[in-house]
């Protein structure tokens, strides 16, 4: 015979009916006395009185019928069970299970609640044993950070070490992690000032390996307390590709190289030799070809200088070099292709140019590749303009370009009345292999190399335009002062 608990509690079962919520009433036993609507909803019975006298544990999976059957403790707020329910159709729902025991009246009850674990997580959060699982398995190594020291390390950064977690909690981050540039880890935890903040560092293993991995911080504060989280995401597959590329890249390119540059100086021998007997249509082929093999030239050359960067085997030699003078051979060098489109080039030079420190065909190739562009986007009969200004050490676009300000600087500018660049690429196409057509002519490298070489300068480009009106590009370099050396 069932007992009922008291009346008074219980007496206003509608009320238990309004909830989400199952909830159900048992005995000592297990049998459960009371069950409300949602409770046989969720279980797909048509009554809760159906579910009167069936045992409560038993409602569950096997392996978790034992243990919730077991679980009599007698909490008084009661205890939480991510835990699934199997239904009258024998489906598996998981549910967020809470269970109180309550004595009333001398009477042991079980009373349990539960909810389907998609409504508990919309009302309730993210719950934290979820959170957990995410943390531990996720693909990145996770630390936590303080005082140079880990505090707390995920599975996958156990994995990557070879190290378990207990060791790696004794370790401190130095013994893990080596900078590029070889500098104590403190030091660059210090150091840091734009946060998050990712570097590429080798990663240690217990077998004596290194692992390239991208280290993004992210520091946390905990009252007084200043910690970093620290994620760790193996690069060395994506590093491989890379220099795969760049090596594959420097083979083609140094590989074409010399039987172009043996047709470059035939074209040059026959347009010497046979100059005067040419008729204009044989004069116009000779062009196109020589154009052509300029254009080829130029874009070998690009990629080599590519390939160089990247291996850091790109050397300066630095020496005086007159801007002016550089300009008037890069723009003479397009003098073919200018006249075939009919452009015009305007030069606004200074009276004087001053003179810069730098590399004369690296910054000769700079600014080609700038040109380049301008003519390749300017409309038949454009006007391109290379206009060549002074800034003092004063002037407020040395500190909105972020550049030492204790130097003068020296500004070129070319614009041209092309197409123009949309505002959110005007920085992507200073990337590599980044264009605004995928499909348009080019390969995307011609303005990396122009930012990589302007830097390497200590100075900076940039690109501003008006769409549909054209682009302008600008570069500053310092100006070597009289009796000064800048790169002293
Ligand atoms: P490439 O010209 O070989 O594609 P670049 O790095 O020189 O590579 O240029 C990248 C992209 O920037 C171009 O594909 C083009 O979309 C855009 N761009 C560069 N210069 C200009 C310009 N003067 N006018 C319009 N778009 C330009």
């Amino acid at each position: 015979m069932l007992k009922m608990p008291n009346e008074g509690i219980l007496k206003e079962i509608s009320f238990l009916d309004a909830l989400q919520e199952g909830v159900w009433v048992a005995d000592k036993e297990g049998y459960i006395v009371l069950a409300n609507r949602s409770f046989a909803r969720i279980l797909g019975y048509d009554s809760p009185e159906r579910l009167k006298g069936k045992v409560w544990y038993e409602l569950f999976p096997p392996n978790e019928s034992t243990l919730l059957k077991n679980s009599s403790i007698y909490e008084p707020m009661g205890k939480f069970y991510n835990t699934n329910i199997v239904t009258i159709d024998n489906r598996t729902v998981p549910v967020v299970l809470k269970l109180t025991y309550q004595t009333i009246d001398g009477v042991n009850w079980c009373i349990g609640s539960l909810l389907e674990s998609s409504f508990a997580w919309q009302r309730n959060g993210f719950p934290e044993w979820l959170g957990r699982q995410v943390l531990e398995n996720l693909v990145d190594g996770i630390c936590l950070i303080e005082n140079e020291h880990m505090v707390y390390v995920n599975r996958r950064l156990e994995e990557m070490t070879g190290y378990s977690s207990h060791q790696l909690r004794r370790m401190s981050l130095e013994e893990i992690v080596t900078h590029p540039d070889q500098k104590p880890i403190a030091e660059f935890l210090r150091e840091l000032r734009h946060l998050p903040a990712h570097q590429e560092v080798m990663l240690q293993t217990r077998s004596g390996q290194e692992i390239e991995c991208e280290l993004r911080l992210v520091p946390i504060e905990d009252g007084k307390r200043r910690m970093f989280l620290g994620f760790f995401r193996d690069i060395s597959g994506l590093k491989r590709t890379e220099r795969i590329q760049t090596e594959f890249i420097a083979m083609v390119s140094h590989d074409l190289r010399t039987p172009l540059a043996t047709i470059k100086e035939a074209f040059s021998l026959l347009s010497e030799a046979a100059g005067g007997q040419l008729d204009k249509k044989q004069r116009r082929y000779l062009d196109i070809a020589q154009e052509g093999v300029d254009r080829l030239n130029r874009m070998i050359e690009n990629l080599l200088e590519v390939s160089w960067m990247e291996s850091g085997k790109l050397t300066l030699r630095f020496r005086e070099v007159e801007i002016a003078r550089l300009l008037d051979a890069a723009i003479d060098s397009f003098s073919l292709i200018v006249g075939k489109k009919n452009l015009k080039i305007e030069r606004h030079f200074p009276e004087k140019t001053p003179v810069v420190l730098g590399d004369y065909d690296r910054l000769l190739r700079a600014v080609s590749n700038l040109l380049d562009n301008a003519i390749k986007y300017s409309p038949e009969g454009g006007i391109i303009q290379v206009v060549v200004e002074i800034l003092n050490s004063n002037s407020p676009i040395l500190s909105e370009k972020g550049v030492p300000p204790n130097n003068s600087y020296l500004k070129v500018t070319i614009t041209d009345q092309g197409p123009g660049i949309p505002s959110e690429f005007l920085e992507r196409i200073f990337g590599k292999f980044e264009r605004v057509d995928p499909y348009g002519p080019g390969i995307g490298l011609g303005l990396a190399i122009v930012r990589s070489i302007i830097e390497l300068h200590r100075g900076k480009v940039w690109a501003s335009s008006t769409l549909g009106e054209g682009a302008s590009f600008s570069l500053i370099l310092p100006i070597k002062e009289e009796g000064r050396n800048n790169y002293e």
